[in-house]
Formats: structure tokens, sequence, C-alpha cells
């Protein structure tokens, strides 16, 4: 019997191995198997049967798999079609896409480790490297290569096989556990004996010891609740006792320990989750719902594309089209972009769904994760709320998927492939099981749109905020936009606030309002610059400048981290003043107070959010009502509900417009729609004042009007005329390497290649190599080509030339790497 393999590198085809004798019963399409590769072990996929064959094309015998790792599929006959069509649409390796399905630690990986033999180091102890690493095992007899090249960084595999070569080391390839196992907890209950109605009576005149009296009593008492088999940790707590009282009553035959698995959840106990209010869906609701509830009735694919404003109750219809699916016996998945996943979001689908939902998110452990996703592949759960990666888990008989701010970049995957678009991968899957899928925004990506115009998707438009009881719909707030280069000349210019802004600050103050900020940068200042030699500090190994960042009084990388002391004097020339231009959050902070000392003001950036609850913290505490003004980064743009909020500012409407990219319009009219939506939600009305230099810009014009469609109209002609999306489809390819002239060889050598595999293919053009806009990034040249290509070129012809160029051109050289994104979202 042989079976086919896939594996998680970035390969085209799949391999047969045999199986022995003794896995015959145990392998089936979907588990997971471990399998010799080359020198290493890896953990791949069986997509299906082999052919009889005991030997590959090239006449080698075939190897066998060492091992199933699954009792049972851990890919459906769904999920294996579902990643297979990932990766022929992204041109990745299918099993890089079961990787990326599978919850992180339960794959085992091969590991090295290295032995120190008796033998005697030799002229080898003087050898630069040879000699430290032979030191190293002698103190500690043997190593994983991972902990030997902690100590001693780049020692190179070949060199330990030129050790192992004289005889001085064994190298053993270890297989290692998984990482993450099953949890279990201790319950108690009475032994059977004891569990009459009379018993504990009894046993309190028999038993001496109080402390064991008091268990009896309160493990009766948790049965009284209702709950006869509580946690032991619950009832020790309870009757102040310690864990070898209740072995003593286990010994005695008295009681008896459950073990229990624990389902591990990132937010605790459901307990405090309050019912749901109860409501009646407004028209405009209730016509969406009645369109996506018959393509529920009908069991048939169909995609809507549901715009409405924010604060229009789109949440609302997620979760009444949810119950209609699980109505029926079938599952839901949920998207929402990971910033806006906050506890405020999660509360509110667990007062819907309780314990049937799901929720996955980037910071939970991996003990959380894989409980999750067993429970989903079981069926325990049936609906999940997560980010990108949710749109992969395991749920059978699918009926719904909600992706909600459809048009939010952070839904396309980057590193590692797959580079997949989690809004496209839920539209396919939805077809693939005929179910509905709906994509929510108060912006549509124009994709989205154009899809909906062109009759793909059912448009369903709310362009109200639900109304409040009583009183018409709540207004869009007021948007104002501020010219900086106006307030300037009339000297109404303070740092970065304008005078107007100051004061609609104040007001909000008095009276006893909230006020959001948002600037989209973090640190204190962007760039330091000499003020004699014009000298900029920049990262040594990434084409940017340093940022400044007060609270450290450090400069630190924005893209890898790097961090440096604040120069004193200009390192270059010597001057002793260093100019500190631009505005991060820091220094809005710092001039806010000096403004108004009086403001309670929180900041919200990447740097105030790295600690694991930092995010919620905040947003509670503002929500508490314990500070005035939220200052942040996009952070403060996304989700937030706060009724309190009546003014909402944005200290550079200009930041990102300025970016390389075909889409920085339509991000900067989706941020400040986004963040505008954060103004008076409830029912004190909002304003919102936008900062700039260009008040004539497009995204600006149309986003202080509140006009979607007008915004679209002005900005498709342009799209049309450089076919670009969703006129064209893209290609970007990123060549990136340690050695420039290594880069650019391997780009241009895959640019032609591309371009002689593509002129058949009518009006796709292939353009570049050109360095990247940011040239350098964690000391890697970067080269970018992209693939233009008419909406009529079918995807598949597009991928065909990829994967035949990849094949022609084989593995590219040492350190470089080649990565290819279909669908970029973003360009530079
Ligand atoms: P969106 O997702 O479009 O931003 P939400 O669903 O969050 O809008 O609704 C905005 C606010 O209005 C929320 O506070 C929500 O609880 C409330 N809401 C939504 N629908 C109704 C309704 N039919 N009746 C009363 N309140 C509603
Ligand atoms: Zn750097």
């Amino acid at each position: 019997m042989t079976v086919r393999v896939v594996l998680p590198l970035p390969l085209d085809q799949a391999f047969t191995y045999c199986v022995p004798e003794a896995l015959e019963r145990e392998v089936q399409v979907g588990c997971r198997v471990l399998v010799p590769f080359g020198p290493r072990r890896l953990t791949g996929l069986v997509v299906g049967a082999g052919d009889e064959a005991t030997a590959d094309a090239q006449g080698r015998r075939l190897k066998a798999i060492l091992d199933v790792l699954d009792d049972e599929p851990s890919f459906t006959d769904e999920m294996l079609r579902l990643t297979r069509w990932m990766a022929d649409y992204y041109v990745c390796g299918w099993g890089e896409v079961a990787r990326a399905a599978l919850p992180s630690g339960t794959d085992i990986e091969s590991r090295q480790r290295i032995l120190r033999t008796e033998a005697p180091a030799g002229p080898w102890a003087d050898h630069p490297l040879g000699g430290p690493v032979l030191r190293y095992l002698d103190a500690h007899g043997d190593a994983t290569l991972q902990a030997l090249r902690q100590q001693h960084p780049g020692v190179p595999l070949s060199l330990l096989r030129r050790l192992e070569r004289d005889g001085l080391v064994r190298i053993e390839t270890e297989q290692t556990a998984p990482r993450v196992q099953v949890k279990t907890e201790k319950h108690l209950r009475f032994a059977p004996a004891f569990r009459h109605p009379g018993a504990v009576l009894d046993l309190k005149q028999q038993l001496r010891g109080h402390r064991q009296i008091a268990v009896v009593e309160t493990l009766a008492g948790f049965r009284a609740e209702g709950q006869p088999t509580p946690r032991q940790a619950d009832v020790l707590t309870r009757a102040n006792a310690a864990a070898s009282t209740v072995r003593s009553l286990v010994d005695k035959g008295i009681l008896e320990v459950v073990e229990r698995e624990v389902i591990r959840t990132p937010l605790g106990d459901l307990a405090d989750v309050p019912p749901p209010p109860a409501r009646t869906l407004h028209p405009a609701q209730q016509a969406a719902l009645e369109r996506i509830t018959a393509a529920i009735e009908r069991g048939t694919f169909e995609a809507f594309l549901l715009h409405g404003v924010t604060g229009s109750g789109k949440t609302e219809v997620y979760i009444a089209a949810l119950k209609a699916v699980l109505a029926r016996g079938q599952t839901g998945i949920v998207l929402v972009p990971e910033i806006a996943l906050t506890p405020q979001t999660v509360r509110r689908f667990r007062a819907h769904f309780g314990d049937r939902i799901a929720v996955l998110h980037s910071r939970m452990s991996l003990g959380e994760r894989y409980d999750a996703w067993r429970h989903l592949r079981s069926g325990r759960f049936q609906v999940v709320i997560g980010p990108r990666s949710a749109v992969l888990a395991p749920l059978s008989n699918l009926g719904l998927i909600v992706v909600d701010e459809e048009h939010e970049p952070s839904y396309k995957q980057f590193d590692p492939a797959p580079r997949y678009h989690a809004r496209d991968v839920a539209v396919m899957r939805a077809h693939m099981n005929d179910a509905v899928c709906i994509l929510g925004s108060a912006t549509p990506s124009l994709e989205s749109f154009a899809n909906a115009r062109a009759g793909k998707y059912t448009l369903l438009a709310m362009p109200e905020r639900v109304p409040v009881p009583g009183r018409p719909a709540a207004p869009l707030p007021t948007v104002e936009v501020v010219d900086l280069t106006l307030e300037r000349k009339k000297h109404r210019l303070h740092g970065a606030f304008s005078q107007t802004l100051l004061d609609a600050i104040g007001q909000r103050l008095e009276r006893r309002e909230q006020v959001i900020l948002l600037q989209n940068r973090r640190g204190y200042a962007p760039v330091l610059e000499c003020h004699a030699c014009g000298f900029a500090p920049m990262c040594p190994d990434c084409s940017v400048t340093l940022t400044y960042h007060k609270p450290m009084r450090h400069l630190r990388c924005h893209y890898c981290g790097r961090t440096a002391p604040l120069p004193s004097t200009c390192p270059r020339c010597g001057a002793a003043e260093m100019k500190r231009l631009g505005t991060g959050t820091q220094r809005v902070e710092e001039e806010l107070a000096t403004h108004l000392p009086h403001a309670r003001i929180l900041r919200m950036d990447l740097d105030t959010t790295r600690r694991k609850d930092a995010h919620h913290a905040i947003l509670s505490r503002f929500g508490r009502g314990e500070a005035d003004i939220l200052l942040g980064t996009q952070m403060v743009a996304k989700g937030l509900d706060f009724g309190r909020v009546t003014l909402v500012g944005v200290i550079d409407a200009d930041a990102g417009m300025l970016l390389p990219d075909f889409r920085a319009e339509e991000r900067t009219f989706q941020l400040l729609t986004q963040v505008a939506g954060r103004a008076g939600r409830a029912e004190l009305p909002g304003e919102v004042l936008l900062q700039t230099r260009n008040p004539d810009h497009t995204a600006l014009r149309f986003s202080r009007r509140h006009d979607y469609e007008g915004f679209v109209e002005a900005i498709l002609p342009e799209r049309r005329q450089f076919g670009y999306p969703p006129f064209g489809r893209l290609v970007g390819l990123e060549f990136r390497g340690p050695q420039e002239q290594a880069v650019v060889e391997l780009a241009e050598a895959w640019t032609a290649q591309l371009a002689t595999l593509c002129r058949p293919l009518p009006g796709v053009q292939v353009l570049g190599p050109e360095p990247a806009f940011i040239g350098r990034i964690k000391r890697q040249y970067r080269y970018h080509t992209l693939i233009k290509a008419p909406r009529h070129v079918p995807a598949a012809d597009l991928a065909r030339a990829l994967r035949r160029t990849r094949s022609a051109l084989g593995a590219p050289p040492r350190g470089c790497h080649v990565g290819i994104d279909v669908d970029p979202v973003g360009l530079f």
C-alpha cells in the first residue's frame, strides 16, 4: 500500500510513500504522518492513495512512512479540497496551506541532537569554532542543534559533520513530542457507597479531622447546588483545606477523583456575560436579514455585500443570521480584524451563543488554540469568531461565513506562505459548501463593490444609524476640515494642534464628554536631524530613519526593532543640536498635557499595548470614564463603541496618503470614515475634525460628506486607466537576500523568464524589477516585480506561468528568497 503525502515546503508536488503493514490500518486520507525527507523527518499530510508502484520515477525504492500521528483525520474532504484550491490559486505548496490550517505546535518537527563521543579533541581543540563547541559538549554531554546554536551562533552543520567524520561527535535526528497536549483537571465526587442522602451525616460522626469534615460538607454543598462533581480546586478553596486532606479521604474510599479535560479559553469564565438585550430589528436590518435567511433556507451559495454605515446595526444582523444557521443544525464562522477582536466584541457574541462559540486569537497560548481547534473539529463548538486564520477552522456542515470589515488589509496574510486573502477564501469556502457568505463594511473594498455591481454579490444597504427609540436615527457626525496651512498663517497652530481642535477638546472636557484622537504614527519623533549638517540616524539594517522614543530615551527602528542610544550631539559633525522632526503619539500626548493640564489622557499604540491584556485594560478604563481623551494609532479607529465620545480629532489626515501605493487614497478614506464613526454613537451628537495640509484631497472631500459612492466614482477612472484592481489582476514578486548583486540577478532572471512565459497571454505586463520603496529591511535587500493582467486573463494562466518559472529556475541561491504574492494588498 502507498499513500501520497504533501509536506510543509514550497513544493508543487505530493510525494509517494509506502505504508508498512503495521500502519496500514491506521492511515487514512486527511491524517498527518511522520515521514523521512532527506536527512529530516517531517510532518506531512496524507492527501490520497498512491498507485501500486514501489519505486519512484527514477527507479529508487519508495521510503516508508514512520508513524501516523492522528487517530482520526485532521482534514475532512472539504478541507482537503479548500486547501488544494488555495495552493493552486496562491501558487504555494499544498502542505504549506495545510500547515497554516492546523494549530501550531502540534506538528512534530525533526531536531538534530549532537552527542559527544569519547574520542579526544586533538588538533580540533584549537579550532576557533570547533574548540568551543567541543568544550561545550564536554560540559553538557549532548545538546540539540538549536541549543548549541544559541551558545555558538552560526555553527554550520557542515562543521559538525566534519567533527562527526573525525569521530568526535554523533549527530542524531531526534523526534520531539508535540508541544501541546490535552490538559486535564481534578474533579471530586463521593464514592458510590457514600452517595445516599444520609451518608453525609454518618460521615460527620465517623470522621475525626475537622478539615476532612469540612471537605465532606463542602462537597455536599456543591451537590445541593446541582454540581455533584466540582473542581477539586474549588472544593479546597471553599473548605479552606489542602490536597492532603482530599488524598486521605480518597484513600479511605470516601471520595473519588475524576480527571476531566479542561477547555482552555482566553477569556475565562462565561459567568460574567450578561444575557443579550432583547431588541427588535429595525426595518433596514429586517430587510437585510430576510434576504440572507432566504438564502440560508435554500441551502445554496450566495454572497452578500452588507454595506452599512458605522453604527447601522450590522453586527446584530450577523448574530441573527448565525442563529438561523444554528437552528438548521449548521455551523458558522465570523471573521473580524485582529485589532477589532476586543473583549467588548467577544462578550457581545458570547451573550448570544454562550459556550457554543469558540474564540481564536493570536495572543492565545498554544494549548488554548489546540483545544479550540479540536473542539471545533468534534462539533463541540458550532460557531467560531477569530481573525484571518479562523477561515480555515475545522467546522463541518458549514452554513455561514461572516467577514466583518471586509475591506481590512489585515485579512491578507503576507509571511509566511500561503499569502491568502481570508475574505476571498471565505467566499470560496462558502461556495464549496453551498453556504452563505456575508461581507460587511461601511467602506467596502472597491473589489467587493465591483463584484456587487457586476451581480456576483448581492448588495444590501443600511445607510442610516440604528434609530434611538422615540427619535429619528442618530445623524452621522458632522465632519469639519481644519486647513493647517491657513491656521499657521493666522498664528493658530501650536505644535501639532490647531487652536480649532484645542478649543473643541476643551469644550468636551467642560461638558464631561469624551474625545478620541488619531495619530497614525507611534513614538515621539520619526526623524532626528542635525541642525548643522542635516545628518539623520538611520537603521544600519533597514533603509529607514530611526524613530525617537522619549520614555525610553532611545532611537528605535520600526521595521526590525533595533534600538540605539539617543545621541546628545550629532554623530557626524558634532553639532550640539539634533532637531526632532515629525510627530508621533508620544509627542501628541506631551503637547496635549501642556495645553490641557487637567485632561486625563490614555495613549493606545503598539508601545502601550505590548503586555498581554493591556489593550483591554486601556479600553475598559476609557469605557468606565476614567479618562477624557483616548489617543492612539489606528487601533483607536476600529470597532469601539463608547456612548460619551462626541469628538473625534485626526491630528494628521495626510499621513499615509503619500505612500507609493495605488490604494493609499482608498485606505485613507476608509480610516477616516472608520474613526469618524466613533463619534456620537448614542444620544449625544458627534463632531469630527480632520487636520490637513491638503483640504482638497479626494479622500478628504468625500469623507467629509460621508459619501462612499461619490468617492468610488471619483477614483474608479484612474484605476481603470492604469489597469489596477478591480479592473485588473496583480501578482507581486518580492526578491530579497543579504547581497544586493545576487538579489538583482535573481530578480532579473525571474522577470525575464516570466515575461517570456506571459507573452502569449493578451494584455499581460511584467513590470520590473525595481528596488522596493524601502530598499532594505533587516539586512535584506529587496526588489520587486509586478505582473499586471486584464481581468479576462484567467488566474490559472498566471499561476501556470509562475510555476513554470519556478521549476525552470530552481531554488534561489543560498540566503535569497522569492515571495509570490497573488492579489497583493500593499505594493511597497
Ligand atoms: P455596526 O456593526 O454596523 O457598527 P452595531 O450592530 O454595533 O452596528 O450597532 C450599533 C449599536 O446599536 C450597538 O450599540 C447595538 O447594540 C445597537 N443596536 C443595533 N441594532 C439595534 C436594534 N435593532 N435595536 C436597538 N439597538 C440596536
Ligand atoms: Zn531596522
